[in-house]
């Protein structure tokens, strides 16, 4: 991704992009859900939507259904878009709050297309009449993450960047500034550059190997440190979402694609053994193994330093939280794009490097958040990883998060970070974090009124969910479909 959108942004300049990798080393192999803003990079490089969906055996994704997260039994889906329209300017969200103190049973779900449009396996693109309640969601992509690296290999070194294969096995110094000036590969070769990025993964070759910047390990708030990963065949309709569903010592994925499904067990090894957690997934699979399981270790938490003297690490080499809300490769898109606004000249001004860690902290620390609220907000009593966090001592942002919706079901607004409200309002009203209170500003407006909007809205969401065509069908018409994929399965 690094080396394409490099290629691509920084044509007409004198800079020559050269990308070292190992073939037997090979890339981490997961990394299947993604964000809205994928489709953004996409767009960026001029990517044409249905080759790339044909070429990675690529799905549609609304958002992701958490299973069993409040409480075993629960389920909600987080949506990529809003819950209904502002009344006089107010967040819909509010009004439902004072409603439901009323009486009102509707589910907050009902007001929103992404949401029903899901449940019923369904899916088209946003648009058509601005003012519509299918105009304006968001949507990302499910996809085979090697094949995406294949496919931006390709458009990386069509766009001029040379590739060279080859193990890094020692790295030249500058003695004075400690800048990395070369690397020597074990076939012989030698890579010089003047800017290095390090997209070598957990190992952090030149980040940490190299210049042993340090790793702030958030392994307290976020204890799951090891996963198994195993595609299985697909049973049943082509959903248009992730799910991932609670279990005792950690979360089970389950990624629709269109050749095959992704699934994996994220947990911990303080709470669960390993083979357990093998059996646990195993036993969960809808459809036969498609290959053996697979094991990753991984401990979470960031570099200290994204951009260290000449060197800016992107991916895994700049730190790991856990896959629940799809933010990897998220991450990776906003280290490039940040790295692209502060693109450095030779000088390199340490403000841009300061900019850059400042603005990267503070992308990392809003997601670590973000998941932490799933498992803080969780009522399960089934597991010793849900007792760990009854009393965990919260970051103070999370803390002051939690605090100001309790009160009056405020959300408060960050002006960076990748989830907006209406992310945390899922989440936190999926798993039964209801505000004692509501906005009083919804007071000035009528309960009949509001109630006429409130079922109006509901209609509207059912009525544009019931026209949208089913999600393989719509694939399958916008010339997404891989040839060989059934799409569907019968139900086995
Ligand atoms: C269990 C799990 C599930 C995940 N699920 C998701 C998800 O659903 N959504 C999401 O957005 N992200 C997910 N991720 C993260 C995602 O997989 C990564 O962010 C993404 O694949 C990018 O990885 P990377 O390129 O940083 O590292 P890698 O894929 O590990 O690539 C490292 C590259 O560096 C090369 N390399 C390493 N060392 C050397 C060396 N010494 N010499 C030469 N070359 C070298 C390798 O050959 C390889 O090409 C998940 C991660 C894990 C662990």
């Amino acid at each position: 991704m690094t080396a394409a959108a490099l290629a691509h942004k920084l044509r007409g300049l004198p800079v020559r992009i050269e990308l070292v990798e190992s073939e037997e080393i090979g890339t981490v192999g997961v990394g299947e859900a993604t964000l809205p803003l994928i489709r953004k990079f996409n767009e960026a490089l001029n990517i044409d939507e249905a080759t790339f969906m044909k070429e990675t055996e690529a799905t549609f994704k609304l958002g992701i259904e958490f299973c069993d997260w409040g409480r075993p039994g629960d389920r909600y889906i987080h949506p990529f878009g809003d819950y209904g329209r502002p009344v006089d300017n107010i967040p819909f969200y509010q009004a439902w709050l004072r409603l439901r103190q009323l009486g009102e049973t509707a589910r907050l779900d009902d007001y929103s297309y992404p949401i029903i449009a899901a449940e019923m396996g369904r899916f088209q693109r946003p648009g058509g009449d601005p003012d519509a309640i299918q105009a304006g969601f968001g949507y990302a992509y499910q996809f085979d993450s090697s094949r995406y690296a294949q496919f931006l290999r390709r458009y990386a070194e069509a766009s001029g960047v040379i590739r060279t294969e080859g193990k890094v096995a020692t790295t030249v110094c500058d003695p004075e500034t400690g800048f990395v000036r070369s690397l020597v590969l074990d076939n012989g070769k030698t890579a010089m550059a003047e800017l290095f990025v390090d997209c070598s993964g957990f190992r952090g070759v030149l980040i940490e190997q190299t210049l042993k910047t340090g790793y702030d390990d958030w392994s307290n708030w976020l204890p799951c440190n090891r996963a198994i990963a195993v595609p299985c065949e697909s049973r049943g309709p082509l959903m248009p979402f992730t799910r991932a569903t609670a279990r005792e010592a950690g979360w089970q994925w389950r990624i629709p694609l269109q050749h095959r499904v992704g699934n994996g067990h994220v947990y911990c090894s303080s709470f669960i053994s390993d083979d357990e957690a093998t059996t646990q997934l195993l036993g969960h699979l809808e459809g036969p193994a498609l290959a053996s399981p697979r094991q990753l270790f991984f401990t979470t938490g960031r570099r200290r330093k994204f951009w260290n003297r000449n060197v800016v690490a992107i991916g895994l080499a700049a730190g790991f939280l856990e896959p629940l809300e799809s933010t990897s490769i998220h991450l990776i898109q906003e280290g490039i794009t940040e790295l692209l606004q502060l693109f450095p000249d030779t000088g390199f001004h340490s403000a841009d490097a300061d900019e850059y860690n400042e603005r990267m902290g503070l992308a990392f620390e809003r997601v670590r958040d973000f998941l932490l609220l799933h498992y803080v907000a969780n009522q399960r009593d089934d597991g010793e990883l849900w007792l760990h966090f009854q009393n965990l001592a919260l970051p103070a942002s999370l803390e002051e998060k939690i605090s100001a919706w309790m009160t009056r079901g405020h959300i408060i607004k960050y002006e960076f970070g990748t989830f907006l409200p209406p992310s945390w309002l899922a989440v936190l009203l999926g798993q039964n974090l209801i505000p004692r209170g509501y906005d009083p500003r919804t007071l000035k407006i009528p309960e009949d009124r509001l109630r006429a909007e409130s079922r109006r809205l509901r209609e509207a969401v059912l009525a544009a969910a019931q026209r949208t065509p089913d999600h393989a069908a719509f694939l399958r018409q916008v010339g997404g479909a891989s040839h060989q994929a059934p799409l569907t399965a019968g139900v086995g």
